[in-house]
C-alpha cells in the first residue's frame, strides 16, 4: 500500500519546477519529498534521503605525486575530494577513514568545508605493504550538508588498487602503482620518484581520475551518522497517520512529508487543509470536547515541528512556551529524535490536557509508518 520513494525522476523534478507546492508528480504519481534546502537547490530526495543537487562528492586520484614504499613500511596515498554540486552550497567533510583489511582507521583531515566546484587534498596511510603484489585500500569519508540548524550526514567509499612492484634498481624503494577500479580500468597511474625517469610513461600527462564511489548505508548506522541505532531507521518515505486530530486539521494519511520545507508544523495555526499556514492544527479541548480558548492560546502558532533527518524522526521546539516529551520539559529550539512509544505533551504546565502518542510500524529495519494519536481525541464531525 505504501510506496517507497524512488530516486527522483525527471518527471518529478519538472513537477516541482512547475509547482513548488505540489505534493505529487502528476505523471508518475510519486509523492514529492523535498531536500531540506529545497528553496535553494530545488532538489528532491528518494528513500535514501540524498539530494543529488546538494550532495555530489567525488574522489579523484591525481597523478604526479612521489611515493616510495619500502616493503613492510607505509605510504601516504594522496587524492583529492571534490564537490561537484551545481549550486552554491558547500559540503562539509566531517571524517576520513581507511582500511586495507580489518577495521577502519581514522585519518587526519586539516579542513572541513568544501565549496562547490572546489577540490581539496587529502591522504590516507596505506600500511600493510608486507609483500609485493596487489593491495586494496578502501577510503571512507563522511560528508554533511547543512541548512540552518539542520544537517544530513552521508558516508561514501572508494577502493583504490595499489600494485607494489618490488625493488627496482632505479628507485630508492619499490615502485607503487595506483589503479582505479572505475570504467577507466587499465588506465594505471604510476607514482614513482624521480629516479624512474626514462620509463615509457615519461612525460605522459594524465588527467585526474574520477573514482567510483559507493554509499555506505550500513557504516552510516554503525558510525551513528544516520538511523536510530544500528538496526532501525526512519526513511524519508515514512508515511504519517493522524488519529483524533479532527477533520482537515492534519494532512491526508499514509503520505510522506511533502511540504515545501520538508517539515510538518504543529500549532495553533490552522492547517493547510483549513486554509492556514500550519500542517497540524492543535487546540486544547475540555472533557466534553469543547475547545478551551484560554488554554489553546498558550499554544504557539507554530508550537513544534516534526521532520525526518538522518533517518530519524526529529522534533524541534519552535514555540516559546516549550513542551514535554515523556514528561521532561524542553524549551525553545530544543531538537531531539523521537522513538516508538514517545509521548509529546505540548503544554508544559498542564501536560495532561493534550497528549500526542508516537507509534512506529516496522518493516524489517525500517519504520514504514508513524502514527500520531491525539488524546483526548476530537471527533471527525466536531471541531
Ligand atoms: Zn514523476
Ligand atoms: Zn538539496
Amino acid at each position: 500500500m505504501m510506496k517507497r520513494l524512488r530516486s527522483p525522476k525527471d518527471c518529478c523534478i519538472s513537477a516541482v519546477k512547475a509547482d513548488a507546492n505540489a505534493s505529487f508528480c502528476e505523471e508518475c504519481g510519486q509523492p514529492l519529498a523535498r531536500c531540506m534546502a529545497f528553496s535553494e537547490c530545488g532538489g528532491l530526495v528518494g528513500d535514501d534521503g540524498l539530494c543529488h543537487v546538494c550532495v555530489a562528492p567525488h574522489l579523484q586520484i591525481i597523478p604526479g605525486a612521489t611515493m616510495n614504499a619500502p616493503i613492510g613500511g607505509s605510504v601516504a596515498l594522496p587524492f583529492d575530494l571534490y564537490n561537484a554540486s551545481t549550486i552554491d552550497r558547500p559540503l562539509f567533510v566531517t571524517g576520513l577513514w581507511s582500511r586495507e583489511k580489518g577495521d577502519w582507521r581514522e585519518e587526519r583531515l586539516g579542513w572541513e568545508q568544501l565549496d562547490p566546484n572546489t577540490r581539496a587534498p587529502a591522504s590516507v596511510t596505506a600500511k600493510e605493504f608486507d609483500r609485493a603484489g596487489l593491495h586494496e585500500v578502501e577510503i571512507m569519508w563522511s560528508v554533511a550538508t547543512r541548512w540552518r540548524a539542520r544537517q544530513e550526514n552521508f558516508a561514501f567509499s572508494s577502493r583504490v588498487l595499489l600494485t607494489i612492484a618490488g625493488e627496482s634498481e632505479h628507485a630508492a624503494g619499490p615502485v607503487v602503482q595506483i589503479s582505479s577500479e572505475n570504467e577507466m580500468n587499465g588506465n594505471v597511474i604510476q607514482i614513482t620518484d624521480n629516479t624512474s625517469r626514462g620509463s615509457k610513461d615519461d612525460g605522459k600527462v594524465i588527467a585526474a581520475i574520477d573514482m567510483n564511489i559507493h554509499r555506505l548505508d550500513l557504516e552510516e548506522r554503525r558510525f551513528g551518522l544516520r538511523g536510530l541505532g544500528e538496526d532501525l531507521r526512519v526513511p524519508r518515505s515514512v508515511a504519517f497517520r493522524f488519529v483524533g486530530f479532527g477533520k482537515d486539521a492534519a494532512p491526508a494519511p499514509d503520505l510522506p512529508v511533502t511540504t515545501p520545507d520538508g517539515i510538518l508544523a504543529f500549532g495553533r495555526s490552522h492547517a493547510r487543509g483549513e486554509g492556514g499556514e500550519g500542517d497540524v492544527h492543535l487546540v486544547v479541548t475540555d472533557r466534553k470536547g469543547a475547545v478551551d480558548e484560554g488554554q489553546s492560546l498558550t499554544l504557539s502558532r507554530r508550537h513544534f515541528e516534526l521532520y525526518v533527518e538522518n533517518d530519524r524522526l526529529m522534533l524541534r521546539v519552535s514555540g516559546s512556551n516549550g513542551l514535554r516529551v515523556n514528561g521532561t520539559a524542553y524549551g525553545a529550539d530544543k531538537i531531539l529524535a523521537l522513538k516508538d512509544g514517545d509521548v509529546v505533551e505540548p503544554l508544559v504546565k498542564t501536560p495532561g490536557a493534550l497528549k500526542l502518542m508516537v507509534r512506529f510500524s516496522r518493516e524489517f529495519d525500517r519504520v514504514s509508518a508513524v502514527t500520531l494519536t491525539r488524546t483526548p481525541a476530537i471527533e471527525e464531525n466536531a471541531a
